[in-house]
């Protein structure tokens, strides 16, 4: 038997459901901030991750699935959308105009780590990218529809990290007192001691618990920011304490990629260990230059569907609760009288299933009941004759006989009665 790639999983019934809901939800979220979407290749150039996620990242190092096609030309399977975004946006000319230009897209990533919980070598993406506006309003907008998203779903206890890096001038100087201190450490990993020259900042995103220890003592980028920066990093600050936001300043973040300017942020959620961070952003306001494009600010977020989905509660909202209707046949006439009436069921917005293999009534009502159907018609020579069918209602095992003319009406009512007792059921008294 031939089986998945080690760390790319297979997404099941009835779980998929759960991540419907969980795009359904970013999608309304999304258009109410004015967002649309954009749909992109899995496939790009090497060169362009390679030029915006920086070349001594653990991604572009170690973790891309890269290819030589056949004309000899490096691709790669993107490891993250970022990059693909911005290429695309420059490419179709997207940023001309002024103003805000608001994107975002869902798909898969691709990324070679070691496999665990919640990570995968292929895992999915919610990615939030705003371009064209340098004000920290945007800044705090974005962050404010990632937390309400994410506050849609459930998600529970949640901590918002924030940091800022500065601008180029900023990084210059604090990349210049870090490395001077990294320099006399003894006992950095030999990743740390290579980076520690060619680009100390990476040294802070080091995963080993070493290497973490040593940095205690570092330097902070928070001391070298810039008046410009600080100044739009308070601000940043002020409307998310103004809008009830519980932040925790993190003089250490970076996050795995080099073109964060200034906002960088991650929310964690307990239940993930180390890789507890569920979403994370900030802003790369000099990434377009970096790719030969114009200066455009930008300012964006990721959330990690894998990860969210292990954290989130196992929602009843997200059940699949469509009406559902079985049809037990009994006999040859039976079943093409069935298989008739199942066409005009779902002519008329009505789910419906039916068993095609001749079983026993018991059979067929136990199929039922794993479907979870909310009704189910049985028809066997009497009715035919009759000309009529027993419809059962599940809930309550309630049974009548109709006429088949009268069976499609019936269910319709049945449904709409049912969808109004669910509303009034779902509705949570408002507060006095
Ligand atoms: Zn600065
Ligand atoms: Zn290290």
């Amino acid at each position: 038997m031939i089986k998945a790639i080690r760390g790319m999983r297979d997404l099941l019934p009835p779980e998929t459901a759960r991540w419907q809901w969980v795009e359904q939800v970013a999608r309304e979220v999304f258009v109410l901030y004015g967002y649309r979407e954009i749909r992109l290749p899995l496939l790009e150039r090497t060169e362009l991750f390679a030029r915006s996620i920086g070349a001594d990242t653990d991604i572009v190092g170690k973790e891309m699935y890269s290819f030589t096609d056949r004309k000899g030309e490096s691709l790669t399977l993107r490891p993250e959308a970022t990059a693909s975004v911005l290429r695309a946006v420059l490419e179709n000319g997207l940023d001309k105009g002024g103003g805000v230009k608001k994107l975002y897209t869902l798909g898969p990533m691709f990324r070679y780590e070691r496999p665990q919980k919640g990570r995968y070598r292929q895992f999915y993406q919610i990615n939030c990218e705003a371009y064209g506006v340098e004000a920290p309003e945007l800044d705090a907008e974005v962050i404010l529809l990632l937390l309400n998203i994410l506050k849609r779903l459930q998600l529970g206890e949640m901590r918002l990290l924030i940091n800022s890096l500065g601008c180029p001038e900023c990084q210059v100087k604090f990349k210049a007192a870090l490395g001077l201190f990294l320099i006399s450490r003894e006992g950095l990993c030999e990743d740390c001691q290579r980076r520690r020259t060619t680009n100390p900042l990476r040294v802070l995103d080091c995963k080993s618990v070493h290497c973490k220890e040593i940095l205690k003592d570092a330097p902070v980028i928070r001391d070298y920011l810039c008046a410009d920066c600080a100044a739009h990093f308070a601000r940043v600050l002020e409307l998310l304490s103004r809008f009830g936001v519980a932040y925790e300043e993190q003089p250490r973040l970076v996050r795995g990629l080099d073109y964060y300017t200034r906002t960088a942020f991650e929310v964690v959620a307990p239940g993930l260990g180390a890789q507890d961070a569920v979403a994370g952003g900030g802003r790369y306001n000099g990434l377009s230059q970096e790719l030969g494009g114009p200066v455009l600010p930008a300012v964006g977020f990721a959330i990690g569907e894998d990860r969210l989905l292990e954290v989130l509660p196992r929602d009843p909202l997200c059940q699949d609760r469509e009406f559902k209707v079985f049809l037990a046949a009994l006999g040859g006439a039976a079943r093409d009288r069935a298989f008739a009436l199942l066409q005009e069921l779902r002519q008329h917005d009505i789910a419906a299933e039916m068993d095609l293999e001749g079983r026993s009534l018991k059979a067929q009502m136990s199929v039922a009941d794993r479907l979870r159907a909310d009704c189910v018609i049985i028809i066997g020579e009497k009715e035919l004759t009759d000309n009529k069918a027993q419809v059962r209602d599940m809930t309550d095992a309630h049974q009548q006989s109709i006429s088949f003319a009268g069976i499609v009406d019936h269910l319709v009512m049945v449904k709409e009665r049912r969808a109004n007792v669910e509303e009034i059921l779902n509705q949570t008294p408002a507060p006095r």
